[in-house]
């Protein structure tokens, strides 16, 4: 696979899900760093966005709930090029009957390289990163010469 360089804007798109014994601490976290995130645009799946929302008053896109398809929606995204963050608070301690969705949600952010925090204390590290409000290069796969590849 061929890369090339391409910037993450200063202004991100974060998307943010949280499974459900993690859904207190992602609503604690989301308030904790309201300023800085407020200062991005937001996307959530179903459930954890409305929490967030109604705990903290952020303005987030709101997609299916996870076990319906919101996580494989955010996964579209990501191949989109349309989110450059994600925080996903997995629960390591319970079973999720979308497992194969969750897998390839962090699947598709690692093949697109965006920054990804699975626990709080990486997500604490993300807001405090220089590249919070400036743009972030980095390498991501070039899709144009993957293509050509493929046809030639
Ligand atoms: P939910 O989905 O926010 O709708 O609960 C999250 C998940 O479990 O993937």
């Amino acid at each position: 696979m061929e890369h090339k360089l391409s910037m993450i804007p200063a202004q991100k798109h974060i998307a943010l899900v949280a499974h459900d014994g993690k859904k207190q601490a992602m609503v604690d976290w989301c308030a904790n760093h309201v300023n800085i995130l407020s200062g991005h645009s937001l996307s959530a799946t179903g459930t954890t966005g409305n929490l967030i929302e109604a705990k903290t008053g952020l303005e987030i896109t709101k997609l299916l709930s996870g076990p319906m398809g919101g996580d494989q929606q955010l996964g579209a995204k990501i191949a989109e090029q349309r989110v450059d963050m994600l925080i996903f608070f997995w629960d390591p301690l319970s079973s999720q009957p979308h497992d194969p969705d969750v897998k390839a949600l962090l699947r598709l952010a690692a093949v697109w390289n965006i920054p990804v925090a699975c626990n709080e204390a990486t997500a604490d590290m993300l807001m405090t990163s220089t590249f919070m409000d400036s743009e972030l290069p980095r390498q991501q796969p070039d899709y144009k010469a993957y293509l050509q590849n493929r046809l030639s």
